[in-house]
């Protein structure tokens, strides 16, 4: 599967190269002790819960980029899959739609194929985690006051592509013999987004009963 995955991955003109962790930074060291707790086959609800000691803003942005850089290569492995034809509307199943929004071109919220909404989001949320001011990696800067809210709204959005992913490429996710890593990867970031309560249950609800059925 994961030869699989990077082949596609390798084609896949969404493809947008991993935000790294500097080696020897404060926050590398986080990084490979969550990656490490996550390895030892620990239960994903324990987890995603805050080491003693730690600060809340390093290890929610830890894990912000983490999660990004997951759900992008899961996007780009389906991107083929998902175009202006096949998704005309960036949605999640008939009940739900998403409306594009920025501070740039879309003041308005606008109604956009799956495949353009997903671009927007994807640069959108690599500006705000390479922006100095927004995830500060030089030490002793901190992190803004608004942090918090900006990685709710990150998360919420990044919900969203679990949400079209699931409900309009399922057929892909299984194809590709992908559901079994999709599926951890949609418990890890339920569980956390879960554990500091940053996403509202109301963008949960396309997914609740899947959630229901996978994360007891
Ligand atoms: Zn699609």
């Amino acid at each position: 599967m994961a030869l699989c995955l990077k082949q596609v991955f390798a084609k896949d003109k969404t493809f947008r190269p991993r935000k790294r962790f500097e080696p020897g930074t404060q926050r590398f060291e986080l990084y490979k002790k969550a990656q490490a707790s996550l390895k030892s086959g620990l239960d994903l609800r324990s987890v995603v819960r805050l080491p003693p000691g730690e600060n809340i803003d390093d290890w929610i942005a830890v894990h912000v980029v983490d999660f990004f850089n997951r759900i992008n290569l899961i996007y780009g492995t389906m991107a083929e899959r998902c175009s202006e034809t096949s998704c005309p509307v960036m949605a999640g199943g008939p009940r739900y739609e998403y409306r594009w929004q920025d501070e740039r071109r879309y003041r308005r919220p606008a109604k956009l194929s799956a495949p353009h909404y997903m671009a927007l989001l994807m640069d959108w949320i690599e500006g705000l985690i390479n922006d100095e001011d927004v995830f500060p990696t030089r030490v002793g800067v901190p992190f803004p006051k608004n942090f918090q809210q900006v990685c709710t709204k990150i998360l919420t959005r990044l919900f969203r592509v679990f949400v079209h992913v699931y409900i309009h490429h399922f057929d892909s996710i299984l194809s590709m013999g992908a559901e079994a890593h999709v599926n951890t990867c949609y418990k890890h970031f339920y569980y956390f987004i879960r554990e500091f309560s940053l996403v509202d249950q109301r963008e949960l609800e396309p997914l609740r009963e899947m959630t229901e059925r996978i994360c007891h």
